[in-house]
């Protein structure tokens, strides 16, 4: 499972007193603001993620390592997390896997059908959900007519 303690707060501050070296490329830090993050203080241009590289003071207030690696949220959950488990089939889905949403379910793309035709979804095909079942537009419909159904998803 995920462990959320893995984030680490990451701060913004003005530098005050003795200029302080960053721990990315070792250099002073004459900047106006620094980032002061895993007891360290960095350029922020230096602390950026180890996969895409982005600035990491710029996508959040928390950082993730794992291994030395320092990361961004989104490849940390990618390389390490858990999507969560399968709305459809209930086992769990690695992070790296391709998933379809809906809703605050997540389900495997071979898992994502119509709960009562099976009838698997294209891209821009309407589906719908009822009691966190999946359904076609034509099985929705059909539950209509029965006066059973009420909010559609998408
Ligand atoms: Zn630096
Ligand atoms: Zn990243
Ligand atoms: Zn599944
Ligand atoms: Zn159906």
């Amino acid at each position: 499972m995920l462990c959320l303690h893995a984030g680490v707060p990451m701060l913004s501050v003005q530098p005050k007193g003795k200029q302080k070296g960053c721990a990315g490329c070792n250099r002073k830090i004459k900047d106006r603001y620094l980032l002061k993050a895993l007891d360290k203080y960095w350029h922020e241009d230096c602390l950026k993620c180890a996969c895409c590289d982005c600035r990491l003071g710029e996508v959040g207030s928390t950082l993730y390592t794992k291994a030395n690696l320092i990361l961004c949220r989104r490849d940390y959950l990618r390389l390490f997390g858990t999507t969560g488990n399968c709305a459809a089939c209930s086992k769990l889905i690695p992070a790296f896997e391709m998933v379809m949403r809906a809703r605050d379910n997540v389900y495997h793309l071979d898992c994502f059908a119509c709960q009562l035709c099976n009838q698997r979804f294209c891209v821009g095909d309407k589906f719908f959900l009822k009691n966190n079942m999946i359904l076609c537009q034509m099985d929705y419909e059909e539950g209509q007519l029965n006066g059973s159904f009420e909010s559609q998803v998408q």
